[in-house]
C-alpha cells in the first residue's frame, strides 16, 4: 500500500514528524492522502491531537501524539523459580504487576497455567482497552522461526512446546504471543530506557543461571537457531569436573552462576537457598557473598572477554541476581586485560539500571517492535 497510517503512526511514535504538514513533507505524500492517514488513526485513537503546533500561514497546526492509552499489553517473565505478569500500556510502562512461586522443572504446562491465571486477572482488571498482544520470556534459547524453546538447558520437558498457543487458549483471547529469552528481553528494555542508546548493547544476566542478550541497532540478535548469547553451558577451565544443571560438566554457569555461589556460600555455612538469597547477601555487604561473587564476576569476565572481541558492542550491562559492585569490578578485572584496546576502546561496563522491570519492560517492547511496526499497522488497517 505504499507509505499507509502505519508509516504515519511510526513517525509521530517516535517523533520524527507530528504535524500533517511535517509528515507530508518526510513521506513526500499529498496534503489529502495525509489527512486520510492521519484521520484512520484519529479514528482508531493511536494518534490525538496534543495541543497547538508551529504557526504555519497563519493556522496553527495541530501537533499529533501517540496515545498510549489506546491499548494493553500482557507480559510474563518466567524465570526458574518464580514468574512476573504485568499489564503496560503502548508505551510499554507498567500499569499493574504482580509476582507468584513456579518451578520451571515441573514442565510447561502447569507453569503455563499458573502465569496465565495470574495475567487474566491483571487484565480483567485492567482499563478496558484492546489487547495489542502477549509477551512472555523464558531461561532458555527460543527458535527466533518457531517461537519455541529450543533445547533449552535448564528447562526440563519445554523443548519445542508451542508456548504461544498454550498461552492463547489459557487467556481465551485470540492474540500474537511474543516469546523470548529472558535475557534478550532484559537487554532489549534496558536498551529502550538509555537517553542515547549505542548501536549495540551486550546484556550479561548473572542470576540462578547465566544467559546473555544482543541487542544490535535496536533489535535483539538471536542467532541462526535462538542460541545467540546462551554463554552459560560455555567450557571453562575453572568448571573442570564440575556438574552443571544442564547434566554437562565444566559449564561456565556450574562454577560462577547464582546457583554456583550459593553452594560455595552453603559450604562457608551460609544459609542462602537460592540467587535471590546471594542478592540479599551482597545488599548487606556480606564479605563471603562479596568475595565469591567477585571471583565469579573475574571467570564471567573471562568468557566476555571473546564476546566483547566478536561484538564490540558500546556498552556492556550486567544484571540479575549477582549484578553488583563485587560482579563488576571482577568482570572487568579480568576482561580489559583480555582483549584488544580497540574493543573495548569506546566499551562502558556498568550495571542494569531497572531491576526486576527490565524484562517486563522488555518484553512488553518486543510486542509493541512487532504490533505496531508499520507493516502490522498497515496490515491491521487496510
Ligand atoms: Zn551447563
Amino acid at each position: 500500500m505504499g507509505i499507509g497510517p502505519g508509516d504515519v503512526l511510526e513517525l509521530v511514535r517516535h517523533g520524527r514528524a507530528t504535524t500533517r504538514g511535517e509528515i507530508a513533507e518526510v513521506t513526500g505524500l499529498s496534503r489529502v492522502t495525509v489527512a486520510q492517514r492521519v484521520d484512520a488513526l484519529l479514528e482508531a485513537g493511536l494518534v490525538e491531537g496534543a495541543g497547538a503546533g508551529d504557526a504555519t500561514g497563519g493556522r496553527r497546526a495541530t501537533r499529533l501524539g501517540f496515545n498510549a492509552r489506546a491499548g494493553r499489553v500482557g507480559v510474563a517473565v518466567v524465570e526458574t523459580a518464580h514468574a512476573q505478569v504485568a499489564v503496560t500500556d503502548l508505551a510499554g510502562e507498567i500499569l499493574a504487576r504482580s509476582t507468584l512461586d513456579v518451578d520451571v522443572a515441573d514442565g510447561p504446562e502447569p507453569t503455563l497455567a499458573a502465569v496465565s491465571t495470574a495475567l487474566r486477572t491483571l487484565l480483567d482488571d485492567a482499563p478496558d482497552a484492546p489487547l495489542l498482544g502477549v509477551g512472555v520470556s523464558l531461561t532458555g534459547p527460543i527458535d527466533p522461526a518457531t517461537g519455541r524453546p529450543s533445547e533449552p538447558p535448564i528447562l526440563p520437558g519445554w523443548d519445542g512446546y508451542a508456548v504461544a498457543e498454550d498461552v492463547v487458549e489459557r487467556l481465551g483471547r485470540t492474540v500474537p504471543v511474543v516469546v523470548r529469552n529472558d535475557a534478550d528481553a532484559m537487554g532489549f528494555g534496558e536498551y529502550a530506557a538509555l537517553p542515547d542508546p549505542p548501536k549495540s548493547l551486550f546484556m550479561l544476566k548473572a542470576s540462578t543461571g547465566i544467559g546473555s542478550g544482543i541487542v544490535l541497532d535496536g533489535r535483539i540478535y538471536q542467532g541462526n537457531d535462538g542460541a545467540a548469547g546462551d554463554i552459560g553451558h560455555v567450557r571453562v577451565p575453572e568448571a573442570e569436573g564440575m556438574v552443571c544443571q544442564c547434566g554437562a560438566t565444566g559449564c561456565l554457569a556450574a562454577v560462577a552462576s547464582g546457583r554456583a555461589v550459593v553452594r560455595q556460600l552453603r559450604e562457608h555455612g551460609h544459609e542462602a537457598q537460592s540467587g535471590r538469597g546471594v542478592r540479599e547477601l551482597l545488599a548487606h555487604g556480606d564479605p563471603d557473598a562479596v568475595r565469591l561473587t567477585r571471583e565469579a564476576g573475574r571467570t564471567i569476565g573471562r568468557v566476555l572477554a571473546t564476546a566483547v572481541t566478536l561484538v564490540n558492542p558500546g556498552m556492556l550491562l550486567l544484571g540479575g541476581d549477582l549484578a553488583s559492585g563485587a560482579l563488576l569490578s571482577g568482570v572487568r578485572e579480568s576482561l580489559y586485560p583480555a582483549v584488544l584496546p580497540r574493543a573495548t576502546r569506546h566499551l562502558s561496563i556498568q550495571l542494569a539500571r531497572l531491576g526486576d522491570d527490565a524484562s517486563l519492560v522488555g518484553m512488553a517492547g518486543q510486542v509493541i517492535q512487532q504490533e505496531l511496526s508499520a507493516e502490522a499497522v498497515n496490515r491491521r488497517m487496510a
